[in-house]
């Protein structure tokens, strides 16, 4: 029996674990607080992360440990690899961990990205200012997500003047100043993109390498709200982006699922950054494709061979934040499927999605079209719709 240790408790760890119950294995999940949603499926120890005692129980009960989410300290993240085989390792880890590592190593690699400086004082974000301009978002290099911990600074009124610029920064620094010491800041060029992509991609534990074919993203205030695949892009840039997918993968020496995330601007990609972990954006792949991301995942971390990417058809998912609204539009659908985290409602939480596969991109749309009527969710299903029919 195999038992695969996540650190990390939420929707991601509990869909991990749904896809392994076929492959027989078991889990054992590590999370801060006893309320996390994949505790409903997988046992689950609470402790600190930085906790020695509870890393030492958690180390004894696995076979191999993976994550549910980056932010786990990558200190403790080597102390368990000394004990356990963890993937991805954790210097994969500390990289994706830090906005700034992370643009290094894409810049290392020939892979373009945005403008952005490092910002350890107020000083220097003056400095960046001069050489950046507006707009352009301030945000912590570690422990961000879903937006969090980002600051937009937007063309002050009275634009360009040194006055407007001051008061912009101000107002910035004012937001995440206090945080420049413990979580360090990094000043990046707004990028008024075309469309967002990304790629989810896995290497196994003997070099192999693939992909989920492109996904196109849209969000809402920084979250993401639905997902499309695959993209419908030129191949040329497809095969781009998965050149940058594998060269990261192969200098990280990356073992597992993670997704590269892609502004599209003007024909060229840019890339935001790396996820170390099953995605948000590869989610469809449970329905849409052979083999989902989270099975595939599994698969490498244990060094199984990996199942095929190729997609169904098409695939939209929808992200569900805050509260779940009714299924029964998506159930009613025959290529609907849902999915509800089992998490208590709270405002900008992601508590489910739903995925609608269909073998057309017409067919797609159109089902899309009925559910987001019947939810009331127009909005949220326009940007696909209006792909699928482009
Ligand atoms: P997550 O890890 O949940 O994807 P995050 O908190 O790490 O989110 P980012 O991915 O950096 O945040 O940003 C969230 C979204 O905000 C992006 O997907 C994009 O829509 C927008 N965004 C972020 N940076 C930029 C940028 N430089 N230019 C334009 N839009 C941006
Ligand atoms: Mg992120
Ligand atoms: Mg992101």
């Amino acid at each position: 029996m195999t038992t695969v240790g996540i650190l990390g408790g939420g929707q991601l760890a509990r869909m991990l674990a749904l896809a392994g119950a076929p492959l027989g294995l078991r889990f054992l999940v590590m999370d801060t607080s006893a309320e996390a949603c994949a505790g409903q499926f997988a046992p689950l120890l609470v402790g600190d992360y930085r906790d020695e005692a509870a890393l030492a129980d958690f180390a004894a009960r696995v076979d191999v440990v993976t994550f549910d989410f980056e932010n786990v300290p990558a200190e403790s993240a080597r102390w368990l690899s000394a004990r356990v085989p963890v993937f991805p390792n954790p210097g994969a880890l500390g990289v994706a961990q830090d906005r700034l590592a992370e643009k290094m190593l894409f810049r290392e690699l020939a892979i373009p990205v945005p403008p952005f400086a490092d910002i350890a004082s107020r000083e220097d974000l003056d400095a960046a200012l001069a050489r950046i301009g507006t707009p352009c978002i301030l945000k912590t290099r570690r422990l961000g997500y879903d937006g969090k911990g980002q600051f937009r600074l937007k063309p002050a009124p009275g634009a360009g003047t040194p006055a407007a610029v001051q008061r912009v920064a101000d107002q910035a620094w004012a937001a995440l100043g206090p945080q420049a010491e413990r979580v360090g800041l990094i000043l990046e060029a707004f990028v008024p993109f075309d469309r967002e992509l990304s790629v989810v991609a896995m290497r196994g534990r003997d070099g192999s390498f693939d992909t989920w074919p492109l996904t196109e993203n849209w969000h809402v205030d920084g979250v993401l709200s639905a997902s499309l695949a695959p993209a419908r892009v030129d191949p040329a840039l497809a095969e781009t982006a998965y050149g940058h997918a594998r060269r990261l993968a192969e200098a990280l020496d990356y073992v597992g699922v993670f997704a590269l995330e892609l502004f599209c601007h003007g024909g060229e990609l840019l890339a935001n950054e790396l996820a170390p972990r099953v995605h948000n954006s590869g989610h469809w792949t449970i329905e849409g494709a052979e083999t989902s991301q989270f099975e595939n995942h599994l698969r490498a971390v244990l060094g199984l061979a990996a199942g095929a990417t190729t997609v169904r058809g098409h695939a939209c998912m929808l992200n569900w934040i805050g509260e779940l609204p009714d299924p029964a539009p998506v159930l009613a659908e025959a290529g609907g499927h849902w999915h509800d985290y089992g998490k208590s409602p709270r405002a900008g939480r992601k508590v489910g999605h739903a995925t609608l596969r269909a073998d057309t991109p017409e067919a797609l749309a159109a089902a899309l079209q009925r559910g987001g009527d019947a939810l009331g969710r127009q909005s949220q299903v326009a940007p696909a719709i209006a792909a699928l029919r482009g």
